[in-house]
């Protein structure tokens, strides 16, 4: 059974920071990946990372403009410590060898992005996650000595033991199909989001929430589900992302009528006001009527000069010519608002923490919270680094004060019974795929940018169903290499569990506030919802409770861009 101090799961840009930090403070680490690492859905990050980092700028600022993009649902101590540490990690990154674009003058050069007061995104082209994701991962190369590296490792199961406390997880080797404990003094969770709950959603097929479902499963509170991000600017037919960078180099969007909408809706920051703001308004025109028949709006590149696009944007000239049939250095394409990103997750303090003993969550997968009920475009990727680094120095302290541990065979066994019994599933019920299809449907009819108490009942009453019909759903592949059929079984599972809370969290906050609007109670209100919805399970039953936002300086106020 391979032992070590510091289980990381997940390979992306929260697991690769969290690895490279607990090798550094001496921890024996192991990252563990179902893809590739430098496959991880990091890769797909386009726009950039914030940091205030030129000397007009500072992290109070780029603190309260995370705060006021949250819809003031962020837990300010934990933006303090993202905004004030973004500069340095910025520079780490760049002394490791990103290689930042840099201004005419040869400094670290800026784009604009939305709800922020000063320019402060840092990017390489329209490749940013991609860029730092190979230079971390050239990092713990140099580290193998103390890291041991399992790709194309799927983990089922996180283990804990009889006092509750993880100590680690149970995982399928993808090429063979061998299952294997892996037992750790602290395990780190960083399996990212689970955007493909939703159809379309700009997520990669990897992104399932099994880190969410899993810590659910074990007993961790999820915190804030309801809060599930609706980008502005997808292509309606396949959910591509059109990263927000286009709209920061001066991009603009119209309605059918060829009006500049955004007038209406954010007169002072425009095409720039916060996500949760553009994708609203974007579906206002449409549900009014002023949207093309496709049921799109118009983003008009063209207003940023030709040369500029070829170089600051050139994957979304590929994207549009590729998917879209669309030049977009010549003409406007069509987007709508698409699923994007879950700003709720498994709950942490501000080390990573669960309240789940040796259970530590960092990214995508972890609400810790700094992005409350809306994300500002590229505070995720500094969200990943942060939030990782922090666990992994964290998760290495506490390993260095614990005995070694060990998980008893049993548990493999009962783990290989239940994946034995998948596999052997005969074909009375529905395929996976339908059960997915229908899931990601109802999510996006029902849970997406406007929500009411009738949707919601519809949509929790369709999962319910779903979680049903997902036990006797069955699979063609009953082999053992490379088996992608029982994975995306198991995968299943987790959306549906996962989808479930996402629903309970949306019916639950009567307010509107960030991505989560309410037709039928259109306000934010502040005296009975300023709070987080935590949702743990308590047998096989979904408990909500409550805790309270940590106000640090910014008391809240009414929201307008
Ligand atoms: C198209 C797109 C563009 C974006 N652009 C930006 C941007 O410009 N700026 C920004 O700040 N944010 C951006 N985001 C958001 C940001 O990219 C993500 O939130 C962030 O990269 C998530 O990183 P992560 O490390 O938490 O997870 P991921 O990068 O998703 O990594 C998850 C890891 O967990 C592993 N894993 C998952 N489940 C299992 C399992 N069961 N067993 C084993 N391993 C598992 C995966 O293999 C992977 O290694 C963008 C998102 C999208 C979709």
């Amino acid at each position: 059974m391979p032992t070590h101090d510091v289980l990381i799961i997940g390979a992306g840009l929260a697991g690769q920071r969290a690895a490279y930090a607990a090798v550094d403070a001496g921890a024996s680490t192991a990252i563990l990946s179902k893809v590739h690492p430098v496959r991880s859905h990091s890769n797909a990050a386009a726009g950039g990372i914030n940091a205030a980092l030129n000397p007009e700028d500072s992290w109070e600022s780029h603190a309260f403009d995370t705060v006021k993009g949250s819809d003031y649902l962020g837990d300010q101590d934990a933006i303090e410590i993202m905004c004030r540490q973004a500069p340095n990690e910025i520079l780490e990154l760049e002394h490791m060898g990103v290689t930042f674009h840099r201004n005419a003058e040869g400094l670290l050069g800026t784009r604009a992005f939305g709800g922020a007061s000063a320019a402060r995104t840092y990017y390489v082209a329209d490749i940013t996650g991609q860029a730092l994701l190979h230079v971390l991962y050239e990092q713990l190369l140099k580290r193998h000595e103390r890291l041991d590296r399992y790709e194309e490792w799927f983990v089922t199961s996180l283990v804990l033991d009889d006092d509750g406390r993880c100590v680690g997880a149970i995982a399928r080797d993808i090429r063979t199909g061998t299952l294997e404990t892996f037992a750790a003094k602290t395990v780190i969770l960083a399996s990212g989001g689970g955007g493909q709950v939703y159809k379309p959603t700009t997520n990669a097929l990897i992104c399932t929430a099994d880190g969410i479902a899993q810590a659910y499963r074990v007993g961790a509170p999820l915190m804030d589900m309801e809060m599930i991000q609706y980008h502005p600017t997808t292509l309606a037919e396949n959910g591509f992302l059109i990263t927000e960078g286009a709209r920061g180099e001066g991009a603009h969007l119209y309605n059918a009528d060829g009006e500049r909408f955004m007038e209406k809706y954010a007169p002072n920051k425009m095409e720039l006001a916060s996500r949760d703001v553009v994708s609203r308004a974007e579906q206002t025109e449409i549900n009014e009527g002023r949207g093309f028949p496709d049921g799109t709006i118009a983003l008009d590149i063209t207003k940023v000069p030709r040369k500029r696009i070829l170089e600051a944007l050139r994957e979304i000239v590929n994207i549009g010519r590729d998917f879209a049939g669309t030049d977009i250095t010549r003409e406007p394409i069509h987007i709508r608002p698409g699923q994007h990103y879950f700003m709720g997750g498994v709950k942490t303090d501000i080390w990573g923490r669960t309240p789940v003993p040796g259970l530590y969550a960092a990214g995508e997968v972890a609400c810790v919270s700094v992005h409350g009920g809306n994300r500002l475009g590229a505070n995720s990727l500094l969200d990943t680094l942060i939030f990782g680094r922090r666990s992994g120095e964290h998760a290495a302290e506490q390993a260095a004060t614990m005995p070694r541990v060990s998980i008893p065979q049993a548990r493999l066994n009962d783990e290989q019974r239940w994946i034995d019994s998948i596999i052997a599933r005969d074909r009375g019920g529905r395929r996976i795929s339908a059960i997915k299809e229908e899931l990601g449907q109802t999510m996006n009819e029902h849970v997406a940018v406007f929500r009411d108490q009738e949707g919601l009942d519809k949509a929790l009453e369709v999962v319910r169903r779903l979680k049903e019909e997902e036990k006797t759903a069955y699979i063609d592949d009953q082999g053992a290499v490379f088996n992608q059929d029982v994975l995306a079984a198991i995968e299943l599972g987790y959306m549906l569990g996962t989808a479930e809370t996402i629903v309970l969290g949306a019916l639950e906050r009567r307010e509107s506030r960030g991505a989560q609007y309410r037709t039928d109670y259109p306000e934010r209100n502040d005296d009975d919802w300023l709070k987080h919805i935590d949702i743990s399970r308590n047998g096989d039953e979904p408990e909500i409770e409550y805790s309270p936002v940590t106000i640090t300086q910014w008391e809240p106020q009414e929201r307008t861009y």
